[in-house]
This record gives structure tokens, sequence and C-alpha cells, in this order.
């Protein structure tokens, strides 16, 4: 995992660092260095975004086939969503968006008893 130089690592929320570590180790399998382009840094300008608080993540996607970063967006979407993070595929500049936003008693620290 690296980081744009822009990136603000400060106040950044442990949920946010979960997600990361999970879409590193898919970035990893498909052989693909996880470049991490936002946390809490370049949103000033949009108040209400998530990034502000620490609880959102922005990932390069340039760096993968449009059939990887498919891949990688669904496998994310799937194991993060029920966590309480909304995933998210943006067009412009392609990116992903994580954030940690939970409804419903969502909790990425709660576990169910096998
Ligand atoms: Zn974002």
């Amino acid at each position: 995992m690296i980081f744009k130089a822009s990136v603000t690592k400060d106040g950044v929320h442990p949920a946010v660092w979960f997600a990361l570590g999970v879409a590193e180790a898919l970035y990893s399998l498909m052989q693909k260095q996880l470049v991490v382009t936002s946390l809490k840094d370049s949103h000033g300008h949009r108040p209400a975004s998530l990034h502000n608080q620490g609880r959102a993540a922005d990932i390069r996607t340039k760096n993968l086939p449009l059939s990887q970063v498919e891949a990688v967006y669904s496998r994310l979407k799937a194991i993060l969503d029920p966590m309480g993070f909304d995933v998210v595929l943006e067009h412009d500049p392609p990116h992903l968006h994580l954030e940690y936003d939970p409804k419903n008693g969502e909790n990425w620290l709660k576990l169910e008893v096998a």
C-alpha cells in the first residue's frame, strides 16, 4: 500500500484502515499496487463528505484493466457492505471510494458466532 503525497493520514477512523487492509489483500492477489489517493484530505470543498471526518478513502483504479476494476469493486462491496461500509465506483475521475457509514446496527467489529 502506498499513498499519494497529498494524503493526510492523521485522524483516520480505524474502520477505514481495516477496509484498506481488505483492499490491499485483493490488489495483492491481482499482483497490483494499492495506491490510496485520498483519506482526510482534498475534500474541504465538500463539507458533508465523510473524508473530512476521517471515515472515507479513495483508491486508484487507473493501474488496473477494467475487468479487474469491476472484479475488485464487486469483491470489496460483498465483503465490506455488511460491515457498515459503502463502496462506490466513481467515474469522474475514475476511482474506488469507500466510506464507513453504518446503518441498522451494521458494525465492522460485530462478528457472528459460527
Ligand atoms: Zn472519496
